[in-house]
């Protein structure tokens, strides 16, 4: 398979996916209730998050104000704090935004930048959630366990997802520990072996032990943030999901998560053309649910594993609901839009230069909210299953109808709107 449009350093790379063997697999158990609905789906039992879906029924105001043509604040804001990783996951969409690893770990958004125009200034106007997540590893930048602090108490739930092996075990690290929401490990490997391959790096163990640490700090302070482990499952490490499972019994973590591999149309890392790949790997995911129990949530993000990638509807719709910031402090409305050919376009604003409730209230912003709507063909364009995707699919259910008993159905996850999901800002 030939790997296309990615830059000289990140090819060299990339072709390690090429040389990778696919992981071979033997079902264990095959004595495992149905897994399908009455609708014949396959539907996550143990998705107390609503993981694979949205949580934009829990946001009707934010709707209100979308459908009365009024500026708003977005719900949520996926964002990157640097550009590099100290590891090389083979499945990392991060490549394919200008993250370049250790070459450019040096790279993060200022603390000026960080804390005093972006995180101060979200919460002023509104901004719901913040997941430090991004396109690079967040442990890289120094002001992250500070953010989370000035987060929280600028009004905004907080999150990060990391790889965890440079995690403070410090007074800083429980400083987040205590000011966040859910705390997510990235790691698709269930030995020390196989996370030399899968993620080139030989810190499994000390990923093991900072995962420890912080279900033993969690426990210890009776904290109610979620710690959870995250795998996202390619052909090259579908033998890992069930060692996976049990490794997250053991460790006491609230959650494991299997979601699917994100990849550009150009199929950058080898994965976007192997997306029907997916369905032979059901039997194994089921064995990997039966290892989850009443305090321990084995999900598996079906509806995005299973979809090929496709989209029902035509146009980005979900974009100012849902933000992203990239690792030195750009705001865009897509991680697509981070570096190549949308970038400068398709910039909302800098937070090195701005603060967020100026890039907000400026007409800029939402003549760019209108561009992406009006002039993104999402069908040739967009990345396989954008983190927007499950709103885009709400906004356009509720487009004509409004909120009927067919949409809360389809998109509550079984839960009630007095009875939300946890987490229920992270939309
Ligand atoms: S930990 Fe995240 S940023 Fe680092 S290589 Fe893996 S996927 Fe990319
Ligand atoms: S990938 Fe496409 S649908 Fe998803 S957020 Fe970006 S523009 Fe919107």
């Amino acid at each position: 398979m030939t790997i296309k449009n990615t830059t000289d350093s990140h090819h060299r790379f990339h072709r390690r996916n090429e040389k990778m063997a696919d992981q071979e697999f033997e079902i264990g158990n095959t004595n495992l209730p149905s897994p399908y609905n009455a609708e014949g789906k396959l539907i996550s039992k143990q998705d107390s998050y609503n993981m694979d879906g949205n949580k934009m029924l829990w946001h009707l105001d934010r709707l209100e104000d979308f459908k009365n043509g009024k500026r708003f604040a977005p719900i949520h804001i996926d964002s990157g704090l640097s550009k590099g990783c100290n590891i090389k996951c083979h499945y990392c969409y991060g490549v394919t935004q200008g993250n370049f690893y250790k070459e450019s770990a040096k790279k993060f958004v200022s603390r000026e930048a960080l804390i005093d125009n972006y995180l101060k200034s979200a919460g002023k106007v509104g901004v719901r959630s913040i997941a430090f997540i991004g396109e690079a590893e967040p442990t890289l930048n120094p002001h992250l366990y500070e953010a989370v602090v000035v987060g929280k108490e600028s009004g905004i739930d907080i999150s990060i997802g990391t790889n965890g092996i440079l995690f403070d075990t410090g007074r800083d690290g429980q400083a987040a520990l205590e000011h966040l929401s859910w705390l997510r490990f990235n790691v698709s490997a269930g030995s020390d072996k196989s996370y030399r391959l899968i993620h080139a790096s030989k810190e499994f163990n000390t990923l093991v032990e900072k995962i420890k640490y912080c279900v033993e700090y969690k426990r210890k302070n009776n904290l109610t943030l979620d710690i959870g482990i995250q795998m996202v499952l390619t052909p090259k490490d579908i033998a890992e999901v069930v060692p996976l499972a049990k490794l997250g019994a053991e460790l006491g973590v609230d959650y494991f998560q299997v979601k699917h591999c994100s990849d550009t149309v150009e199929n950058a890392l080898g994965f976007y053309e192997r997306l029907d790949d997916y369905e032979k790997f059901a039997p194994l995911l089921f064995e990997a649910e039966s290892y989850g129990h009443d305090d321990y949530k084995v999900v598996v993000k079906w509806d995005k594993i299973t979809n090929e990638g496709h989209r029902d509807y035509d146009q980005c719709l979900g974009a100012p609901f849902l933000l992203y910031t990239e690792g030195t402090g750009k705001v865009y409305s897509c991680g697509m839009f981070f570096d190549g050919k949308f970038e400068e376009g398709y910039r909302l604003g800098d937070l090195n230069k701005q603060t967020f409730q100026e890039i907000l209230e400026s007409d800029h912003y939402w003549n760019v909210i209108d561009k992406v709507r009006n002039e993104i063909d999402v069908h040739k364009e967009c990345y396989a299953n954008c983190r927007t995707h499950s709103c885009n699919n709400f906004l356009w259910d509720v487009k004509d109808s409004g909120v009927t008993s067919g949409v809360i159905k389809k998109h509550s996850g079984g839960f009630t709107i007095e009875n939300p999901p946890k987490h229920k800002n992270f939309v």
